[in-house]
């Protein structure tokens, strides 16, 4: 398996404790939309396992950055990546994974997605959008506030330049008067909304464990076909 040394271009922050790191791309680092990597720091000082997690790219293989993103904590890798050095190198993995947009372009995607899970997903969509892909697109986000929203810009823009898919963002904690657009927990009754047929689509899960189980139970009792429904879980978030 090979391994990439990558360089840090620029770091930001992009929403509430959330931080997007650019890495330019190495020469062969080929990854599908959706796909992700192990990345390993070169720290010596720390152990195995506390060198190394698994980030999805959030940007897409059109782009000309490696991009990934996170919601910071106080684990020493976040602390030692939060500090880490413009111009220094990490490792990456070959990249690997299928939670990645399927092949029939007449069954139609919906993405149900928490927080951080949108990685992945932004990358699907800004490709399938570039690709002028004929997908019907759904994405439903979930976060706490229009704060913790992960890439706002972005999406509203892939909405803009692609009739195929459409935006419904989300808020669990404000009041319907405080946000124009959806609130509360994605439930059957939202999903409704902007779902006609719900056994139709492919769906796609992302986001902490929790949220993705609570997700597939909601669709499976709302009719989807359990067959249609896949899944990328995120460790370490409650
Ligand atoms: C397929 C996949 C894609 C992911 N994509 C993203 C993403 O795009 N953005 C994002 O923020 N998170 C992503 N994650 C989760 C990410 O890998 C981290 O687990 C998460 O960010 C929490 O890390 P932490 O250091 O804050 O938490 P911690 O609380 O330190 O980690 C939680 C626990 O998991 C263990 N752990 C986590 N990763 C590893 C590892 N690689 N090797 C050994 N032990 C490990 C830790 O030791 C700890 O016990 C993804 C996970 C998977 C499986």
């Amino acid at each position: 398996m090979a391994t990439y040394h990558v360089k840090l271009l620029k770091k930001e922050t992009i929403a509430n404790d959330t931080m997007a790191f650019h890495w330019e791309k190495p020469k062969g680092f080929e990854f599908k939309a959706g796909q992700h990597c192990e990345m390993t720091l070169a720290n010596s000082e720390v152990t195995k396992e506390e060198k190394k997690r698994v980030f999805s790219m959030a940007y897409a293989p059109f782009e000309k950055d490696v991009v990934t993103a996170t919601r910071m904590s106080d684990s020493t890798f976040k602390e030692l990546l939060k500090d880490f050095p413009e111009g220094a190198e990490v490792k990456f993995s070959e990249p690997s994974g299928d939670f990645t947009l399927h092949n029939a372009d007449t069954t139609p995607a919906v993405f149900i997605i928490g927080g951080i899970g949108i990685t992945p997903v932004r990358s699907i969509i800004a490709q399938a959008t570039y690709d002028k892909m004929p997908h019907k697109i759904t994405l439903m986000y979930s976060n706490n506030t229009p704060e913790d929203v992960a890439f706002m810009t972005d999406l509203k823009g892939f909405a803009e330049r692609n009739s195929n898919f459409s935006f419904v963002p989300v808020m669990t904690e404000t009041q319907a008067g405080e946000w124009n657009g959806e609130t509360g927990f994605i439930d059957a009754n939202m999903l409704k909304r902007h779902v006609p047929d719900i056994s139709a689509p492919i769906y796609y899960l992302s986001g902490p464990a929790g949220m993705v189980q609570d997700m597939r139970k909601m669709l499976t009792e709302a009719g989807a076909n359990e067959a249609n429904i896949r899944t990328e879980e995120f460790s370490g978030y409650e």
